[in-house]
């Protein structure tokens, strides 16, 4: 049986680096002729991780988000036109569509809106509704209108939607920090795995490392495996300007909630009723504004490039070489002093 490795099986193996400063380090990245990013990072169409003020804030960073669909077309639309006033269409933004239903006309509204691209967001979108949505989709739209589309699991998938019409595609089925798809299932492929199948690939469709990523480190192994943007959930959801309620919790200190869209919390916020449950609701640490946590990464990211002695992403995925690491080091990548 073959093995899949991820994020924490592997590191990077530091290299000689002629760079001097961290700021000579370009993270920019070109999901297609019209989104252009200078920080290869998005987030999540989830309803406790992207609202307005996320996307604005990710969208100032030089990012982008995606607005989730579990409301009406007129919900999702205002705030795609809201974010675009307010910043004098320079944010990228994107709305989220489904494979059923409203999605030609929710995509066309979002089109209209202003948005970026859309993004057709299923748990397992190398299948038969996602073959005819994206073929209807981009008999409708024009040409060089930007589709990201997913999430798929496997090189096989990412070329059929490359072929079905999709820009980008969201690679990753089963990693998120909130998913329970490969216990309720039985199915999933390690994240990073996902990742170094994918950039096998010889379409042109951009990859979006999703789900998993759990630190800055994270992003650089999975942009040196071949992702050309990663997307964020819980990584962006403890913040100031995510949409999740805070509270305070019994030791006083305060938590956002973070689910998953698939959590029988979301679904019946949403749908009135539950279908197949694969996700969880939860709650994390309050993390504090946005922009300090994207600043955060953004230094971490542009650190990790430097130790690989690469000033651009494309040069981090020639250059990578790559360890794989044992348990014992597992333990010793972390703060071990934290385990005594
Ligand atoms: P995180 O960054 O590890 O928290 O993962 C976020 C990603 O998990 C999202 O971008 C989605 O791809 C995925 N996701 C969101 N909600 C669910 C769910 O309920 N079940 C499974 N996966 C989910």
């Amino acid at each position: 049986m073959r093995e899949a490795l991820t994020y924490d099986d592997v590191l990077l193996v530091p290299q000689y680096s002629d760079i001097r400063s961290r700021e000579e380090v370009d993270l920019s990245t070109r999901l297609g002729p019209m989104i252009d990013l200078s920080l290869p990072i998005i987030a999540s169409p989830m309803d406790t991780v992207t609202g307005e003020e996320t996307a604005l804030v990710v969208g100032k960073h030089g990012g982008t988000a995606v607005i989730h669909r579990y409301n009406t077309i007129e919900e999702q639309t205002k705030i795609v036109s809201s974010i675009l006033a307010k910043t004098k269409l320079l944010t990228k933004v994107g709305g989220a569509v489904g494979v059923s239903d409203d999605y030609l006309e929710r995509a066309s509204a979002l089109f209209c809106a202003g948005a970026s691209f859309i993004c057709v967001d299923v748990a397992h979108g190398h299948s038969i509704l996602m073959k005819e949505a994206l073929t209807k989709l981009r008999n409708s739209l024009p040409e060089n209108f930007h589709i990201m589309a997913g999430n798929v699991a496997t090189l096989e998938g990412f070329n059929d939607l490359a072929d079905w019409g999709a820009d980008s595609i969201r690679c990753n089925i089963g990693g998120g920090s909130i998913c329970t798809t490969r216990i309720q299932t039985g199915h999933g492929v390690p994240g990073l795995e996902t990742i170094f199948q994918c950039a096998k690939s010889d379409r042109n469709a951009k990859i979006i490392a999703d789900g998993g990523i759990k630190n800055a480190g994270d992003i650089v192994k999975a942009l040196a495996a071949g992702a050309d943007a990663v997307m964020l959930g819980s990584l962006l959801a403890g913040t100031t300007e995510s949409p999740g309620r805070m509270f305070k919790s019994t030791d006083g200190t305060l938590r956002k909630e973070y689910r998953g869209m698939a959590s029988a919390e979301a679904q019946i916020a949403w749908r009135g009723k539950v279908g197949s449950l694969e996700g969880v609701a939860h709650s994390i640490p309050y993390r504090g504004p946005l922009k300090d946590i994207l600043d955060e990464l953004e230094k971490g990211i542009r650190s990790g490039l430097s130790y690989s002695g690469a000033r651009s992403i494309n040069e981090l995925q020639t250059k990578a070489q790559w360890i794989r690491q044992s348990a014992a080091s597992q333990v010793e990548s972390t703060a071990h002093i934290r385990n005594k």
